[in-house]
Parts: structure tokens; C-alpha cells; sequence
């Protein structure tokens, strides 16, 4: 039987990444994924959403077409084209990960996966058959699921989790969110963009947690304009079904009260999937569901690596493929250990937020002494032209001027952060940014005057 150099179980964006890179470095690689290579990311999770979110952008901005002096009468939107329009991408998507896998000869084996001795790798073909595979090295990557609440009715029909959001096609006109984090704000927002009277209950005061506080607070009048209600410091007791419609008994403050709509939407959180994993047996450790990793990504079980969702700690597509790179390269015997100072944390609601490194309220309750820089988006001119005035570049520095938070709010945020990103973890100063031409017209520019406000004051502020 032929024994691999490593053994990946899950084809998302950590393992699927993890046996990319273990090939590139010369391992023979074996992966082994239960459904469709891409996992969350690409099926349930980022790439569907954002292809909704463009549809969304696009039925706002058609919506609004005559402040550029365009007419558009008749509009309409069809949801079930919509989901297939994102199907398509999401199809296209996956199809490339299978050819890249074929083009690096890893082989894919379609199965749940069993592991119980390192080394040793158990795969349940479709059907009864079983097949072993023996490895050196196995990294386990088998993501995360959404949680679902102990509320009376979550089992309802209506009451959904961002999966099967996902395959609805049904565009539902009133929706409750359960939970203002970044999955239940982005889909807030989506709903919100169509026309939905969208409801967001978060138990804790603020919505989106671990932000700089500043964004989420800037961005709530608009989110409030597109017809979202946002009630915080409030919990939900009980889903009921009428007829056709729920109710959601929620208490906030003001009392107990009831919330008409067509669907629930649960985001309270996601936890990681460890189905095949025999944690007693491999006497893994296991901390609030997730398995324990060191920096080098090691369970303690020598040959046994896991990353990406299952091992919790922040939950991102492109911190599970950094871990997935990271596991790969100490497989092929390199010395490779994650740093996770420096990872950006996009949320694609309208308006877009971005940030990198630590927020003033870090900064502050670390005690350190830092100067913060806002430069708004209605003093850029490229902001004007495209109609996106909305929001600010915020970025902090030390007191010896080195960057180390940088916090967006407003259009193409996620793609403007990673010059900051890249700023940070180079150790570069607000000076180094601002003394770095930035084309005109362009969004960037925003960022470059934020850093002339870290060293003196932005230009074009009066
Ligand atoms: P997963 O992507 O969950 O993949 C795990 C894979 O393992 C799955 O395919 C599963 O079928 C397979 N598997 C599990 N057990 C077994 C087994 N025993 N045998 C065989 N196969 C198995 N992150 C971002 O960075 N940006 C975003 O914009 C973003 N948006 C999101 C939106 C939503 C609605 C959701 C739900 C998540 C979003 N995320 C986003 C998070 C991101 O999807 C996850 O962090 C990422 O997919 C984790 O990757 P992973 O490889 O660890 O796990």
C-alpha cells in the first residue's frame, strides 16, 4: 500500500491550502473531503455571501441611479436568479480547486474521514466500502458549523442558520437576526440592501464585537437608514409560529416584546466540527470544542497538525490557509510558526468595514500611549465620484510614530487595509505611508492623508 507523506482531512480553504503547499514542497499528498472541496468558504460561507452581497450593491445603486443623472424605471429583482447567479460562481469556484488539485497531483478522496491512531487514516467511501490510507504527517482541518442556541424554536420552519440562508430562494421581507456579529450584520445588510424590514438582536451592547468601537457606532445610522431596527443588550425567549409568520419574543430594556417576520436568522457563533476525530483515543487536547495547537500548529500528538476552524482562535478563511501553509511547511521538515499580530478582519456590510492591528480601546487598556489619525472619505475625491462619501480611515500610531492599528469604515475598506496591514508588520511609521506617492484620484489617497494627520495634519482638511 502506498504511504503518503501527509494526509489532509477537509478540502476548505485551510486544508485545501495545507496540501497546495505540501506539494509545492515536494510531499506526496492525500486529501480527504466528506462533500465539495472549498468547505464553508467556498460552498456556505465567503463566496456566497459576497456574490450576494454584489447583487445587493448593484439593486442599492440601481435604486439610486439618478444622482448620476441616470433614469431607471421598471426595476425589479428576482431572488431565485440571484441565488443562481451565486451558485454559478460558487460552481466555478469549486471546479477550479478540483483541476488545481488534479494539476499538483494531489489525490482527493471523496469520504468521511476516521481517524483514530496517528498515521492512519480510515476514509467511508460512498457506499459500504472502506479504504485505509497511511501517512507520515495528517493535518486535520475539518472547519466549523454554525451553533444553534437553546431557544425555544429554533427548530421551527423559518428559523435558519447562515446555511440554509444560503439555499433559500424565497427572499424573505421581514427577518429577525439573532446576533450582531459579522455574519448576522452581513447578512443584515444583504437583506436590508433588497428591501427586507430587517430586525438584529445582539445580547451584548454594541454590534460587532472586537472592532474599534468608533466603526460599528459610525456605521449604525446608515444601516438604520436602509430599515434595519438594531436592539442591543437584548435577548431572545422563545420563536413561535402563527400561521405563516413567527414571532420573536425578545427583552431588552424597555421590556418583553414580540417581533413579527418571515424568518430567523441564527448567528450566534460557530463551532468547530471534530465529527471522525477519536479525541480520546488520540489523546488530543480540546478547549471550548476546539482542538489545542501550538504556534508550529502540533497537537502534541507527534505527525498529528490541525488548523483552520477546528482549532478555533480567530475564525477566517485566510488565517485557516495561513495555519494550512504554516502545517505543511513543518511537515516537510521546515521550521514554520504562525503570528497572528497581523491579520486583517473585513466585514462587507454597506458601508464596508476593515481593520488591522490593535483598536484605540486596545490600545488604551494596554496602557500605551499612541496618536490616532481620521481622515473622512467626503474630503477624497475619488469617494465623490463613485458616490460612496460614507465613512473614515482611522489609523494609530505609538509615540515613536510606528503603526499598529488601522481601522476603515466606508467603501472598499477590505481592499484599502492591506497597505496598513503590510505597514504593521513591516513596522513602518504614519510618515513612511504618508511620504509614499498615492495615485490621484484613488481611494488610497484617503489613507495617505490620514498618515499626513499622524505626522502633522492631513492636506486637504480645513
Ligand atoms: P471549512 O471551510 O469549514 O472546511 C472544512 C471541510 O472539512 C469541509 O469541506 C468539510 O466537509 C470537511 N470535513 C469535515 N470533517 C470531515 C471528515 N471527517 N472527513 C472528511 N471531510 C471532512 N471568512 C473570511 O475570511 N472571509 C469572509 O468573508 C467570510 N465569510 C463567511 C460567511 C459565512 C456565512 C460563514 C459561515 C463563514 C464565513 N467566513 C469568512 C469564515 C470561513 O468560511 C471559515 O473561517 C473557513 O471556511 C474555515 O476554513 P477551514 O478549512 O478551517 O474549514
Amino acid at each position: 500500500m502506498e504511504k503518503y507523506h501527509v494526509a489532509v482531512i477537509g478540502g476548505g480553504p485551510g486544508g485545501y491550502v495545507a496540501a497546495l503547499r505540501a506539494a509545492q514542497l515536494g510531499l506526496n499528498v492525500v486529501l480527504v473531503e466528506k462533500a465539495s472541496m472549498g468547505g464553508t468558504c467556498l460552498n456556505r460561507g465567503c463566496i456566497p455571501t459576497k456574490a450576494l452581497v454584489k447583487s445587493a450593491e448593484l439593486w442599492r445603486e440601481m435604486n439610486h441611479s439618478e444622482t448620476f443623472g441616470l433614469s431607471a424605471q421598471g426595476l425589479s429583482f428576482d431572488y431565485t436568479q440571484v441565488m443562481a447567479r451565486k451558485n454559478q460562481v460558487v460552481a466555478t469556484l469549486v471546479g477550479g480547486i478540483d483541476q488545481l488539485m488534479k494539476s499538483k497531483k494531489i489525490t482527493v478522496v471523496r469520504g468521511l474521514a476516521e481517524l483514530s491512531q496517528p498515521g492512519k487514516v480510515l476514509v467511508n467511501l460512498p457506499g459500504e466500502e472502506k479504504l485505509e490510507i497511511l501517512a507520515d504527517n495528517v493535518i486535520i482541518a475539518t472547519g466549523s458549523e454554525p451553533s444553534r442556541p437553546p431557544i425555544p424554536g429554533r427548530d421551527l420552519p423559518g428559523v435558519v442558520t447562515s446555511d440554509e440562508a444560503l439555499e433559500e430562494g424565497k427572499f424573505p421581507a421581514r427577518v429577525v437576526v439573532i446576533g450582531g456579529g459579522v455574519i448576522g450584520m452581513e447578512f443584515a445588510s444583504i437583506y436590508a440592501s433588497f428591501g427586507a424590514k430587517v430586525t438584529v438582536v445582539e445580547m451584548l451592547p454594541a454590534i460587532l464585537p472586537n472592532v474599534d468601537e468608533e466603526l460599528p457606532k459610525r456605521a449604525v445610522p446608515t444601516f438604520k437608514k436602509m430599515g434595519m431596527e438594531i436592539v442591543t443588550k437584548a435577548t431572545v425567549k422563545e420563536i413561535k409560529r402563527q400561521d405563516e409568520e413567527l414571532l420573536v419574543v425578545l427583552e431588552d430594556a424597555k421590556g418583553v416584546r414580540e417581533v413579527v417576520c418571515d424568518q430567523v436568522l441564527l448567528s450566534a457563533g460557530r463551532r468547530p466540527v471534530l465529527t471522525g476525530i477519536d479525541i480520546e483515543k488520540l489523546n488530543l487536547k480540546v478547549e471550548k470544542g476546539a482542538l489545542v495547537v501550538n504556534a508550529k500548529l502540533e497537537t502534541g500528538v507527534p505527525g498529528v497538525y490541525a488548523i483552520g476552524d477546528a482549532v478555533g482562535g480567530i475564525m477566517l478563511a485566510h488565517v485557516a490557509s495561513a495555519e494550512g501553509i504554516v502545517a505543511a511547511e513543518n511537515c516537510a521538515g521546515l521550521d514554520s510558526s504562525i503570528d497572528y499580530r497581523v491579520v486583517p478582519n473585513c466585514i462587507f456590510t454597506y458601508p464596508e468595514i476593515a481593520g488591522v492591528g490593535i483598536t484605540e480601546q486596545e490600545a488604551k487598556a494596554q496602557g500605551l500611549v499612541v496618536k490616532v489619525s481620521k481622515f473622512p472619505f467626503t474630503g477624497n475625491g475619488k469617494a465623490l465620484t463613485i458616490g460612496e462619501n460614507i465613512g473614515t480611515v482611522k489609523l494609530i500610531c505609538k509615540e515613536d510614530g510606528i503603526l499598529v492599528g488601522a481601522h476603515i469604515l466606508g467603501p472598499h475598506a477590505s481592499d484599502l487595509i492591506h497597505e496598513l496591514a503590510l505597514a504593521i508588520e513591516k513596522g513602518l511609521t504614519g510618515a513612511d505611508i504618508a511620504h509614499t506617492i498615492h495615485a490621484h484620484p484613488t481611494l488610497s489617497e484617503a489613507v495617505m492623508e490620514a498618515a499626513h494627520g499622524l505626522i502633522g495634519k492631513p492636506l486637504h482638511q480645513a
